[in-house]
């Protein structure tokens, strides 16, 4: 089975546009969480992600945006773009935010795989090292683990005897790329695919993965996108200016 993996789009419709553009052939659709905060486009981005399947998590900023969780957890920056969301977002597209299912979450045809947003153990913790990666690559039931929420692509391993990093590396910068990345049996994996989005890794490209079960193959893509116009849509928006600049550093 393909599967293609969403994470982090953060109502970048442009992003989401182009990574669907590239994308080779799928089976079946998982989003890691993360689906509106930040970019201009919350409705657009919902509509199109729900027409890919019905297989997500939940994200801190959906809940923000759906008003489940409370605002002061995050920066100034990233609540009003919350406030922002909720605001604009039309009724039912809010009222699906709500129900968004708190991962772990499985799907029937893929055992030993699971899907979060932030780690295994807990739906909000960020994953940004090695050592972040250890207590959940031990514990997690699932000999691999997609997760979303740090906006970094690559991937934590670990066996009984080691532990190890692996982060893409591209040969461009404004080009579309892909890097294949072969799974080891016996080893346990933590793999993010990269924030469609906002990736915060230092390339502006929008970021996704496919996974094949089969052959047990990951590949990580970067794709460029327009990305003026989902600043433009940003600033007219009124969102803070900050959120459309960050798109271009990659940060
Ligand atoms: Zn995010």
């Amino acid at each position: 089975m393909h599967v293609l993996l969403l994470s982090d789009i953060h109502s970048n419709l442009e992003a989401l546009e182009a990574c669907l553009a590239a994308a080779p052939a799928y089976d079946v659709a998982v989003n890691l969480g993360d689906v509106v905060g930040y970019g201009a486009s919350p409705n657009e981005v919902i509509d199109r992600s729900r027409n890919l399947g019905k297989f997500f998590v939940r994200g801190n900023h959906d809940k923000a945006a759906a008003g489940l969780t409370e605002l002061k957890e995050f920066n100034p920056i990233a609540g009003l773009a919350a406030l922002w969301t909720r605001e604009h977002l039309n009724p039912e597209n809010l009222e699906w935010l709500r129900t968004l299912p708190h991962g772990p979450i499985q799907i029937e045809d893929l055992p030993g795989i699971q899907f979060v947003h932030g780690s295994p153990v807990d739906e909000d913790e960020y994953v940004v090292t090695l050592r972040d990666a250890i207590e959940p690559l031990l514990l997690s039931a699932a000999t691999i683990t997609f997760f979303g929420h740090t906006h970094l692509q690559g991937s934590f391993s670990s066996s009984q005897v080691a532990t190890d990093v692996f982060r893409p590396e591209y040969k461009t910068v404004g080009q579309s790329e892909s890097a294949q990345f072969p799974l080891k049996v016996g080893l346990r994996y933590l793999i993010n695919p990269g924030s469609v989005g906002q990736p915060r890794d230092g390339d502006w490209r929008a970021a996704f993965a496919l996974y094949d079960s089969d052959s047990r193959i990951v590949s990580f893509h970067r794709v460029p996108y327009n990305l003026k116009r989902a600043q433009d849509r940003i600033l007219a928006a009124n969102l803070p200016q900050r959120l459309a600049t960050r798109l271009a550093a990659g940060r």
